[in-house]
């Protein structure tokens, strides 16, 4: 709308071309006269201020600011400055406002104008709305700061894979600066053998598909490589189509470090637990030692491992190697190891662990004669790991060493769980050692038997022979015959409980002699059983055979001694009991005899102790008289036949002895 009356230079009266040109040109003009007051204004000037300027506004028809969003004057507009000097005035960007209080960029253009006198009457305003300009390049300016303060690496790169931006983070990450790599290909921080990977990516991002949370290793400047994760986009020009590609990459060392050490852990925990049970399994030195240095060599990743017991030669040098892993023996036996070197001293004294990223560079290293270092022909060794094995009660019983031909393998991961390991192996150790001993003491009590039950043995049957002598030359009523006969028996007594020591010691060493001979097994049982029965006489034997005859092939001899004990058993197990059941029968092609008492019975706990070497259940053995090895030897009677020996019993009831044999 013009105010046509101050409209002076062309009216619309007098140009009405002037007038169309100037009421809908879409760019807001306006004009004012010297004092400020708006003379005339365009429909885009009414659009832009959201208003229709009234006659109090000066230089403006709407509030202005700057654009750092101070309020400026009417009086200060650019278009009053513009005016007051006279001078075209400079591009001036500001903030308008409209009455419903929306803000627009504007750059203000004012122009003064003159009239034939040169001097100035007023001036002409034209203001251009850039506020989409304006918000698009603050947004990216947003953008901007946001890719910058990022704490993950940013990058963009062509589909050639040219970088073309790089932001801090990726500064920080891979250490090249923006200015150095953009421009470079992509290649650069992608290490050698992972560069087909980029191949893939590109070919995915070229059919315009994203890549997201891939694990990958990238190279940074100083040639170390770092766990990433990638996620990559195509980036899409305005018509779609794909023209490059933008790169996430968050550096997950932290990550993999937390995934490793878990797992680590329950690697560790796994091993901890390989070895205990093994060493609880094992209670053979050797065996625990090797199981030992073998799975620690393993988990270590030493190119070797070694066990080294700490005992000293009459030259004062200890070089026991126990156990070696990864490694032939021969490839340590030809040296001496002077165990006093500096660098093996703290194991063996069981001062300290020593772990060694390089132990060539270690200060304690060659020093020590007579080969300052590692012997020609030693196996190479720069990571070094030794943990001494010290028992509970102090003493050290060796060390563990490991080594490695290059530099910084041993983690202090590796050395604290060698430490746990070496601890158990300890324990095992002593465990072994007291074992051993042990079955020293047992082999030593066998000799003792055998020995002096065959020095018994002579000295008794003589004795037996005289007596048997002296009783045939005494007269028929002599008071003197019942002593003898008395003794005879004892004697007797004596002579069975020789044989038995005896039998065990031959079964110990493999020496009880068999004499094979076909007989009549149901015959046998009864003689044995009338021979017990006419001794006994508080027990009622009650034999039960459901066949005549039995034919098997055994030693008659040895297979009578398991009845006869079997049979004393039941009785002298039963003493509140009067009788004893027996039978025999044929079972297949297996002769079967049974022996049932009605005494207190086995526990099942007892049941099969029973049949080991001086067993005896404790409560009965206080009132019975006995060695605790009838048992055993018959067992091993019967199983030498090939045969069965077993106990069938519950507490109260009494217990049924068995024995099978086979049968011809
Ligand atoms: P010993 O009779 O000399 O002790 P054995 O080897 O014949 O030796 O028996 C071992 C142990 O088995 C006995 O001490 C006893 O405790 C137990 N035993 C053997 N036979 C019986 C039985 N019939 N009833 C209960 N316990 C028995």
């Amino acid at each position: 709308m013009i105010n046509q009356q101050d409209y002076n230079p062309s009216t619309p009266a007098d140009n009405p071309v002037d007038f169309l040109l100037f009421e809908n040109l879409p760019i807001a003009i306006y004009t004012c006269d010297k004092s400020g007051k708006i003379t005339s204004f365009n429909k885009a000037a009414e659009s832009l201020w959201g208003r229709i300027p009234e006659a109090g506004d000066k230089w403006t028809a709407s509030r202005i600011f700057t654009i750092t969003g101070e309020e400026v004057m009417p009086e200060n507009s650019p278009l009053a400055r513009t005016v007051a000097s006279g001078v075209r005035g400079n591009v001036d960007e500001i903030i308008v406002q409209r009455p419903n209080g929306d803000r627009l960029y504007v750059q203000s253009h004012p122009v003064p104008v003159f009239n034939a006198a040169g001097e100035v009457t007023g001036g002409i305003n034209t203001l251009i709305d850039v506020t989409e300009k304006r918000s698009s390049e603050n947004k990216q300016a947003m953008l901007a700061a946001i890719i910058e303060s990022s704490e993950d690496a940013i990058v963009s790169k062509t589909l050639e894979g040219i970088i073309t931006t790089w932001n801090h983070s990726a500064e920080r990450m891979f250490g090249y600066s923006e200015a150095e790599i953009v421009g470079r290909s992509i290649m650069t921080i992608i290490p050698d053998n992972r560069r087909q990977e980029e191949d893939l990516i590109i070919s995915k991002i070229k059919k315009g598909e994203k890549v997201e949370h891939y694990e990958t290793y990238r190279l940074t400047k100083y040639n170390t490589e770092i766990p990433v994760s990638l996620t990559i986009s195509p980036i899409k020009n305005k018509n779609g189509q794909v023209i490059g590609a933008s790169k996430i990459a968050r550096n997950i060392t932290k990550q993999k470090d937390a995934e490793e050490s878990l797992q680590r852990y329950a690697n560790n925990l796994e091993t901890l637990n390989t070895v205990n049970n093994m060493i609880s399994e094992h209670l053979d030195v050797q065996e625990i030692l090797q199981q030992v240095t073998d799975v620690t060599t393993q988990v270590t990743g030493a190119a070797f491992g070694a066990f080294f017991y700490n005992k000293v030669d009459e030259r004062g040098e200890s070089y026991m190697l126990y156990t070696l892993s990864g490694a032939p023996r021969e490839a340590f036996e030809k040296f001496s190891m002077p165990r006093n070197t500096a660098i093996f001293h703290p194991t063996f004294s069981g001062e300290a662990t020593v772990r060694s990223d390089d132990i060539t560079k270690d200060p304690r290293y060659g020093k020590s004669a007579p080969h300052y270092g590692q012997p020609k022909g030693h196996l190479p060794v720069v990571s070094y790991l030794a943990v001494p094995v010290i028992s509970k009660s102090g003493e050290v019983i060796g060390g563990l060493f490991y080594g490695h031909p290059q530099r910084g393998k041993f983690t202090v991961h590796h050395e604290h769980l060698i430490e746990s390991v070496a601890k158990q192996a300890a324990i095992a150790l002593e465990n072994a050692t007291l074992y051993e001993e042990i079955r020293k003491l047992n082999s030593k009590k066998d000799e003792f038997i055998g020995l002096a039950s065959h020095e018994l043995k002579t000295p008794v049957t003589s004795l037996s022979g005289y007596l048997q002598i002296i009783n045939r030359r005494l007269p028929e009523g002599d008071a003197n015959k019942s002593f003898i006969e008395k003794a005879l028996v004892q004697i007797n007594k004596l002579t069975g409980l020789i044989s038995d020591l005896l039998d065990v010691s031959k079964i110990e060493t493999g020496q009880l002699p068999l004499s094979f001979t076909q007989f009549d097994l149901v015959q046998l049982v009864n003689e044995v059983t009338e021979l017990i029965q006419y001794s006994a006489s508080t027990h009622v034997l009650r034999l039960n055979s459901t066949v005549d005859n039995l034919s098997v092939t055994a030693d008659r001899q040895r297979i009578e001694q398991v009845i006869i004990n079997l049979l004393s058993n039941a009785i002298k197990y039963s003493p509140g009991a009067s009788a004893v059941d027996i039978s025999v029968s044929a079972d297949g092609n297996k002769a079967l005899v049974s022996v049932r008492d009605f005494g207190p019975g086995i526990n099942k706990g007892q049941q099969e102790r029973i049949f080991t070497r001086f067993y005896r259940v404790e409560d009965m053995a206080v009132h019975i008289s006995g060695l605790g090895i009838g048992l055993f030897i018959s067992k091993e009677i019967i199983e030498r036949h090939n045969g069965r020996l077993w106990v069938e019993s519950e507490v109260d009831k009494g217990s049924v002895f068995f024995f099978e044999i086979p049968l011809d």
